[in-house]
């Protein structure tokens, strides 16, 4: 890890109106007066990133294994990625939909030719996909929705508005995201939700076939359930769920937003699961931190969003497109890919022998570098333990803490992350 700190920082060139510094006192009580109390922070402010670390304003380093919830893949500060932002702001950074720029269609290409090499290797089937662009999880999943729909009702000519989810899921915030969201707690109060949504079992075929009737169009669901608390689905579901669907005439819908890109141990997750999606979407690591995200669906569904249908006015511009073809070329580069699937096996392992005999620990699971240790007691203590020793890992579910690092980390970092979090076990014990 000492060549971590040894690091060069990169240049960055200061803007001549510089914001006044506020303290991190004043911060936390300017949260308190001036943000709506939508979340519950905790009064760190961090300053910097470097890599896998997190600096806070006082000098505090922390070892980041939430990873901006599984955005950070490429860690924080990664030369190329600042390279990246300021040579791509120094050219063009937004213009309307109305025209082309120089990197939407590449990296659309991109996806594209990923997702239909990744359909072709686990599942020998060939497709042709299209991207559409927007610029969060959430609008992934609105488009989703309405790109679903919409091909039932005017490219098959048959509404089939319904749409089965399943508990435990996350999807997003906003009206169709948070519907199709199958927890009662995202729900609470903001009643009432986009109708037609249908909610079954994670993992468990015969409730989802038992949602399924010639009104529901689609299935939209996680390979690996993250905010639910890193849940895997059993062998052979995936393929069960594919071939249901396809004899209902029913789209199978991925949402990979927290899982592509790496983060399970192949780019995409549905590849280690040998199917076929009709469409998935992705957000969080595609730009790094930059918001960006994209539907990839198969041609003819995509064929549903003909002009007028569905737009977003910052979706794919020049500066998060150019990003993101930089995010793609710096994993294959970097073979972040092969890493996070090696990495991820070692973190498991070493969960695995180094909590061995904690008896708070109740379960131990995870796919590449999408770990969770599911605990009985107070969990969101011991997520503060951790950052009293210098690990940030984050909450899923409601008894899981969960290890999202950014795919560019070593062993070193993961036997510190495994440490720290042994010890803030222990510290609570008694
Ligand atoms: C984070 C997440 C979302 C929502 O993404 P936002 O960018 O917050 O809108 C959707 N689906 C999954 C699986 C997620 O993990």
């Amino acid at each position: 890890m000492a060549a971590d700190s040894a690091r060069m920082p990169v240049a960055v060139a200061s803007c001549p109106l510089t914001p006044a510094p506020w303290t991190t006192q004043a911060i936390v009580a300017g949260a308190g007066r001036y943000l709506t109390p939508s979340y519950k922070n905790c009064p760190i402010v961090f300053a910097r990133g470097d890599g896998p670390w997190n600096i806070a304003q006082d000098g505090t380093r922390y070892l980041d294994f939430s990873a901006g919830v599984a955005v950070n893949g490429l860690g924080h500060n990664h030369p190329d990625l600042v390279a990246a932002i300021a040579a791509q702001a120094g050219r063009l950074i937004h213009q309307s939909n109305y025209w082309h720029n120089e990197h939407a269609v590449p990296l659309a290409a991109e996806l594209c030719q990923r997702f239909e090499a990744a359909v072709l290797a686990c599942s020998a089937t060939q497709v042709q996909a299209r991207a559409f662009f927007c610029n969060s999880g959430g609008e992934g999943t609105e488009a989703a929705v309405k790109l679903v729909r919409r091909y039932h009702s005017r490219v098959r000519n048959q509404p089939r508005p319904g749409i089965v989810t399943v508990k435990g899921s996350f999807h997003g915030r906003t009206y169709a995201a948070m519907s199709a969201t199958a927890q009662p707690k995202y729900q609470d109060g903001f009643e009432p939700l986009v109708p037609g949504f249908r909610y079954a079992e994670f993992g468990n075929l015969a409730s989802i076939e038992a949602q399924l009737d010639e009104t529901v169009g689609a299935v939209l669901i996680e390979v690996v359930q993250g905010e639910g608390g890193v849940c895997l689905p059993p062998a052979g579901f995936f393929r069960q769920l594919r071939q249901l669907c396809t004899e209902r005439g029913v789209l199978l819908g991925l949402d990979e937003v927290q899982t592509g890109l790496g983060r399970t141990g192949t780019l995409f997750a549905f590849e280690q699961e040998g199917i076929a999606p009709d469409l998935i979407w992705l957000a969080k690591a595609l730009g790094g931190g930059i918001p960006v995200g994209a539907v990839v669906v198969q041609d003819h569904v995509a064929q549903a969003l003909q002009p007028g249908t569905h737009a977003t006015t910052f979706g794919g511009n020049a500066l998060v497109t150019y990003v993101g073809r930089v995010v793609l070329g710096v994993i294959d580069r970097d073979g972040l890919v092969a890493q996070a699937a090696h990495m991820g096996a070692y973190l498991l392992s070493q969960l695995r022998s180094v909590l061995a005999g904690c008896e708070r620990v109740r379960d131990i699971r995870g796919r590449g570098l999408m770990c969770g240790v599911q605990l009985t007691g107070d969990v969101a203590a011991v997520i503060a333990q951790c950052r009293h020793h210098g690990l940030l890992v984050s909450l899923a579910g409601s008894d899981v803490v969960r290890l999202t690092p950014p795919l560019i980390v070593d062993a070193g970092h993961i036997d510190f992350s495994v440490t720290q979090l042994a010890r803030a076990l222990s510290d609570l014990q008694g």
